[in-house]
Formats: structure tokens, sequence, C-alpha cells
């Protein structure tokens, strides 16, 4: 997507670890304006997918996750993370290893907001080694529902995390593709 890719060149800054940080207009401010072209994005591609919860992950895919879904109709469930007094069996679990912060955390959903009939689209911000999608995908699972794909706005394409995810048999869509970056601000995306 030409505009999301504009603006990671504009305004997203490549740091140390392979993170690239786009807090102006993604991850901590939010451009809304260019949320809801992400959000008609993900809307054009799942479109025919009868999509009925969009599922996403605190804290940083709420914002997209909601911008989208009013492109759906449809509501927004996202997974908490570390919530440790549940009691067990109301809620379905799984583990995911943060990219950005390198530790394993457990997330939840309440299995009253994923039920056997439903077909989930995924969203999220990053797509790095997948731990976060695969989480996410797991939790579908559990609760019998159907994984329709995932939507990704940023995938950092020379990390493992697509062809993982893919290769699991999940259709992701990302928004942009980066094949790689730099230190110096050199970003080179990916068109197939
Ligand atoms: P994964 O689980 O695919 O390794 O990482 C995905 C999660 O890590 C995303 O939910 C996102 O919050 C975070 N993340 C991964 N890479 C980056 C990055 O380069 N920049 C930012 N801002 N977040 C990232």
């Amino acid at each position: 997507m030409r505009l999301l890719e504009e603006r990671i060149i504009k305004d997203g800054k490549v740091k140390a670890g392979n993170v690239l940080k786009v807090d102006s207009f993604l991850n901590h401010q939010m451009d809304i304006a260019l949320f809801g072209e992400i959000g008609k994005e993900f809307h054009r591609l799942f479109a025919a997918d009868h999509v009925t919860k969009i599922l996403t992950i605190e804290a940083s895919g709420i914002g997209i996750a909601c911008i989208t879904a009013q492109y759906f109709q449809v509501p927004v469930v996202f997974a908490k993370k570390n919530q440790t007094k549940n009691i067990a069996g109301e809620v379905y679990t799984s583990k995911v290893e943060s990219f950005t912060h390198g530790r394993v955390y457990d997330i939840i959903v309440a299995k009253e907001f994923l039920r056997p009939e439903d077909r989930i689209l995924i969203i999220d911000d990053f797509l790095a080694n997948g731990s976060a999608l695969l989480g996410l995908s797991q939790l579908v699972k559990d609760a019998g529902a159907t994984l329709v794909g995932a939507g990704i706005a940023v995938e950092k394409g020379f990390q493992a995390g697509g062809k993982l995810v893919r290769d699991a048999g999940v259709r992701v869509e990302s928004l942009a593709i980066i094949e790689s970056m730099d230190e110096d601000g050199k970003i080179v995306f990916r068109h197939s």
C-alpha cells in the first residue's frame, strides 16, 4: 500500500535490533486518516470472507483493529497480556514471545468472546518473528472458530514470521513488506 510505504519512508525511524519506530503515526500518536485507508484496504482484501469478528492483541493492534472493524461492521476482541488471576476454564490462553521486549508472556481471551461459529480476521500492526500471530491463531483454533486470515500493517520480510505463519496455512495480507532496512534510514520494500 503506497500511502503506508510513503509514510514509513517519511516518518519511520530504524532503531538498533531491527526495530522500526513508527510512533508518530502508528504506535503512539495515531494518524486516523491513515488508519482509515488501512482499514479500507483490509476490508477490500477480506470482503468476501464473511468476517464476524476481528481479533488483535493489546496494545498497539487495538487502534488499527477498531478502525478496520468499522468497515466490516463487526466487534473487536483484543487478547490481554499477563492476566494471572483468571479462573482456569473461562479463558483461552497461549504464549507469545515479545519481539520488542524479549520476554514471554501469556495472552488471554475470555471464551465467551470467541465462539465456534465465528469467522475471525486477525489484525496487528507488525509481523516480525510471528510469535504474536501464531499465539492469536492458537486462540482461534482452541475456540473451534474459523481463521479467515491476518491483516498486518507492516511486515518485516527479512524476519522469519511471514514464512512461518504462511507455511502454517494462514492467509497473511501485509500492506507494507520491508525487504531490508538499516540504521542510516535506508528502507527497501518488497513488491510481488
Ligand atoms: P512478532 O511476534 O511477529 O515477532 O512481533 C510482532 C509484535 O511485536 C507486534 O505486535 C509489534 O507490536 C511488535 N513489533 C515487532 N517488530 C516491531 C518493530 O520493528 N517496530 C515496532 N514498533 N513494533 C514491532
